[in-house]
């Protein structure tokens, strides 16, 4: 691979523009994904909030599922924030009825836990330890248990609820750092797909 590496967004539904920006802006080349062929042409994948249930219908309707889970198991890198981080849930709490996720990370994931008080708030994340950053959430999950192999990588303060985690190449955030500005969660995800180029 070279210095760039191919990011694709997953562009069912959901604020697409605003990650291709920030991976743009984090050093990847970046691609809408909406078929299986354009998703075979990247290095690695966003998978953006939006609203996790039409998600997975597009992605049904689109016979994407199918594709997608077989990236995911491959190994492809992948970044799922809000309804990204539930499409990235190996079991989820809260859906409507049948909803299916790719899945890849071992947690229950509960949609819209914040949400029953406050569709939306901001709070200070230590995201992976380096450094605090200010985080939106929308309408958010969060993770209600994870499995051994899965890293926190940041909490609400206060509340301590987890809204951060990285199994491997996978990655997925409760908040939507593609629309603060803050660049450091998109490149840290740029650098995990570079890392995986390095490796294969
Ligand atoms: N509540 C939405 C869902 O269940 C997620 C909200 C978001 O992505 N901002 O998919």
């Amino acid at each position: 691979m070279t210095n760039a590496p191919i990011i694709g967004v997953l562009a069912l539904q959901g604020d697409v523009r605003e990650h291709l920006r920030a991976l743009s802006a984090a050093g990847a080349e970046v691609r809408a994904v909406r078929r299986a062929g354009e998703l075979d042409a990247v290095h690695g994948l966003v998978i953006p909030g939006g609203e996790s249930t039409t998600m997975w219908k597009l992605a049904d309707a689109f016979e994407m599922l199918d594709p997608l889970k077989a990236r995911i198991k491959e190994g492809m890198p992948a970044y799922g924030s809000c309804a990204g981080m539930i499409m990235l849930a190996d079991r989820i709490e809260d859906g409507i009825a049948g909803q299916q996720t790719i899945g890849g990370i071992d947690m229950v994931v509960r949609r819209n836990a914040f949400g029953r008080q406050v569709d939306s708030f901001e709070s200070d994340i230590d995201f992976a330890g380096g450094g605090i950053l200010r985080a939106v959430f929308i309408r958010a999950p969060w993770v209600e248990t994870l499995g051994g192999d899965v890293e926190v990588l940041g909490r609400t303060r206060p509340g301590d609820r987890i809204v951060a985690v990285r199994q491997g190449p996978l990655l997925a955030t409760s908040f939507h750092p593609e629309l603060t500005g803050d660049g450091r969660v998109h490149a840290y995800f740029v650098e995990m797909v570079r890392r995986d180029g390095r490796e294969r």
